[in-house]
């Protein structure tokens, strides 16, 4: 059954907030695809997941935009945070040996996650960000 819920936050910390509700309600195992535009809020979000589920500041939470991936935790209470907006195909996700680490006990974030769209698993969290305008955000959870 798919279960769906639209937040709206009107706030960066607002946002942070969101990320640490959607903390509880997902689990090792589960993989969050985040969608929206460059400064929609994603990282924002993850910065709220991570820094509720690991217990640090969300300043510690920078994405990987050069690196791709950066590692919180240690498993089964890991979080892998990717972020794939400078990824050139699926093929380059592959030969980085990354495609096991969505299917791992850890929760998988993955930022620009069009990038490897036919490597997606099943049952996928889909969570979309909208930019309103000025500070106010649109957040759609599509939960398996
Ligand atoms: P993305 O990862 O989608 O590119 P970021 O989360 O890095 O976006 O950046 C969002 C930017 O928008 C930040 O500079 C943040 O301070 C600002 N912002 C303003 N209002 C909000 C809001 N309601 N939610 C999230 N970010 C907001
Ligand atoms: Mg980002």
């Amino acid at each position: 059954m798919i279960q769906e819920l639209t937040l709206f936050t009107n706030s960066y910390e607002e946002t942070l907030e969101a990320g640490r509700q959607l903390a509880k309600l997902s689990a090792a195992g589960d993989v969050l695809l985040f969608f929206g535009d460059l400064g929609a809020g994603k990282t924002t979000l993850i910065k709220g997941i991570i820094s509720a589920l690991q217990n640090i500041s969300p300043d510690e939470v920078v994405s990987p935009t050069f690196v791709y991936l950066q590692i919180y935790g240690h498993a089964p209470n890991a979080v892998y945070h990717f972020d794939l907006y400078r990824l050139t195909s699926p093929e380059e996700f592959i030969s980085l040996g990354f495609e096991e680490f969505l299917r791992k006990e850890a929760l998988v974030c993955i930022e620009w996650p069009e990038r490897i769209a036919p490597l997606f698993p099943d049952n996928v969290w889909r969570i979309i960000v909208n930019h309103l305008g000025e500070d106010k955000r649109s957040i759609k959870v599509i939960r398996p």
